[in-house]
């Protein structure tokens, strides 16, 4: 027994939860199906005894509500269209680097704020930073003049390409180039040099020279310009106001509920079958899991399947989700930091540590007295398998994994051991497992040197299944898995014959 909609979704990941609303507000019929209890993947959050932890992202683009700005305000152009409000902070700063040679720096929001701090860093390379950061902006600028829709799609591309003519000629030069190749243009200090690797990791875990200057275009200007913000009560209330938004226009949102499946007959996804055994037909499928997951899981027939290194493996992650006495944070502590003690390891598992403190902005996702501290770090699953066999060794490996960790962030925050009052470690395992991504995997990323553009797109190798998510265009991060989400709903619903409006 089953029944049929115009779109199933699977997952319930910033990527899917965005191309469904979209979708639902066009009039089309969707179902979200989700294997968790709630909401968001890697924007999800849980509470534990009065605290709310952020299950991943904490950082978040895209909710200027000035339109002055461009059109990369995807979050905010998004609630409007389905008259959802959601609140929210602005952050001051959206990282402080801690990092060798004595590279202390917060990137303020106000840009020439955080210039002057880095050019008094590097004097000497003053011309050429400004230059960088400059060009940086002048990728924004393209960017935030052009409408969010598919790349797939003929119709968006002759509008955007007939309206914006030499935009969309200076963009298409522009993702042949890396962020680490633009810098080097511009600056030679190798010690800025690295300054810059960390600019890249920070987000998008791989060095400059492996990152598409397109994406760094977007993160590394937007920050100063859309800024940073953070939602009240957690980064889960991004995903509550799209489900919000998906019921507000009869959408359905399935918690529990495992796709086991994608149906296939003829090289056309017909459906998805549950782990119950229930079939749900549709017009079109969409994928909120990674590539290997929906190639190799997901789709049965092994035409379809996919090799490790036919993308880029991201490695996984080690979190620490803490409860903390707010007496061991000083006085103007910035919420979020990036924290390395070598050049040597600063991208091998556990080489650079991320910290993110939300309670600083949003004082009720703790209790009062009290703080969330997201501790994290690259991890993978090969360093705990022989410690799974037995429960005993695994709890004990990830205490004193964990130690080790917090011992290190004394640097930061002395006395934070004795501060600890709740615990909380996740593995690559607990990430697989909890968000069916392929070894934990951030996602698949390009190899150094590809253009951006050879990143997965919405449509697949079977017809009428679409992928939306961080294994696509543009990439990993909330933002971005919003903006395929768009281009998701875009191709879909063009191709249903009931194009979206541009947001
Ligand atoms: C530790 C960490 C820190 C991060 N920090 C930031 C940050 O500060 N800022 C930022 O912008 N980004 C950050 N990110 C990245 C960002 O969170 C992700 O790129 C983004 O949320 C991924 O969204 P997605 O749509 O690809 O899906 P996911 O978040 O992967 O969600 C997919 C959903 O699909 C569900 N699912 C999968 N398979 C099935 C199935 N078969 N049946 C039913 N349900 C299924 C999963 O349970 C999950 O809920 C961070 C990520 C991590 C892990």
């Amino acid at each position: 027994m089953g029944y049929s909609t115009d779109i199933v979704i699977i997952g319930s990941g910033i990527g899917g939860l965005t191309a469904a609303a979209m979708l639902q507000e066009r009039g089309f019929s969707t179902v979200t199906l989700e294997k968790n209890a709630t909401p968001g993947g890697s924007c999800s959050s849980f509470r534990r005894a009065g605290y709310t932890f952020d299950a991943g992202a904490s950082v978040f683009y895209g909710f200027s509500d000035n339109d002055r700005y461009g059109t990369l305000n995807l979050h905010d152009r998004i609630f409007r269209k389905l008259g959802i409000e959601v609140p929210v902070i602005p952050d001051p700063v959206q990282i402080h680097y801690h990092l060798p040679d004595d590279i202390d720096i917060p990137v303020y929001y106000h840009k020439e704020q955080f210039l002057s701090r880095l050019i008094e860093r590097f004097p000497s390379e003053e011309r050429g930073i400004r230059a960088f950061y400059r060009e940086l902006e002048s990728v924004h600028d393209i960017l935030s003049a052009l409408p969010a829709g598919s790349l797939e799609d003929p119709a968006h591309i002759l509008s955007v390409a007939g309206n914006h003519p030499a935009k969309v000629f200076a963009l298409a030069l522009k993702t042949f180039q890396s962020m680490g190749g633009t810098a080097r243009r511009y600056v030679s200090d190798k010690k800025l040099l690295r300054f810059f690797d960390m600019e890249a990791y920070a987000w998008a875990v791989q060095d400059a020279l492996a990152t598409p200057l397109v994406n760094a275009g977007i993160c590394l200007a937007d920050r100063h310009l859309g800024g940073i913000h953070y939602p009240v009560g957690g980064s889960g209330a991004i995903p509550e106001a799209l489900c919000s938004g998906i019921r507000k226009f009869g959408g359905k949102i399935l918690f529990n509920t495992e796709v086991s499946e994608i149906l296939v007959s003829s090289g056309k996804a017909e459906g998805v079958r549950l782990a119950d055994g229930e079939v749900i037909t549709a017009k079109a499928v969409i994928s909120n899991a990674t590539v290997w997951d929906t190639c190799n899981r997901l789709l049965k027939d092994i035409r379809y399947r996919i090799e490790d290194d036919d993308y880029h493996l991201a490695p996984s992650w080690f979190q620490m989700f803490l409860g903390i006495d707010a007496s061991v944070i000083p006085k103007d502590f910035n919420v979020h930091h990036i924290f390395v003690d070598s050049w040597m390891e600063y991208s091998m598992p556990g080489g650079t540590i991320y910290l993110s403190l939300p309670s600083l902005l949003d004082p009720t996702v703790a209790p009062p007295g009290k703080h969330v501290l997201h501790a994290f770090v690259t991890d993978e699953m090969g360093r705990w398998k022989n410690f799974r066999i037995r429960k005993s060794t695994y709890t004990k490996e990830k205490k004193q994994y964990a130690r080790a960790l917090l011992k290190r962030i004394e640097k930061l925050l002395p006395g934070i051991r004795d501060a600890v009052e709740l615990e909380i470690f996740a593995t690559p395992f607990t990430h697989e497992r909890y968000l069916n991504r392929y070894k934990g995997t951030y996602g698949a990323q390009l190899f150094a040197g590809q253009n951006v553009l050879q990143k997965p797109q919405n449509r697949t190798a079977v017809r009428n299944l679409f992928a939306a998510g961080d294994s696509t265009f543009p990439g990993q991060g909330v933002i971005a898995v919003t903006y395929s989400g768009v281009s998701c709903a875009s191709y879909i619903a063009r191709k249903l014959g009931n194009p979206l409006d541009y947001l």
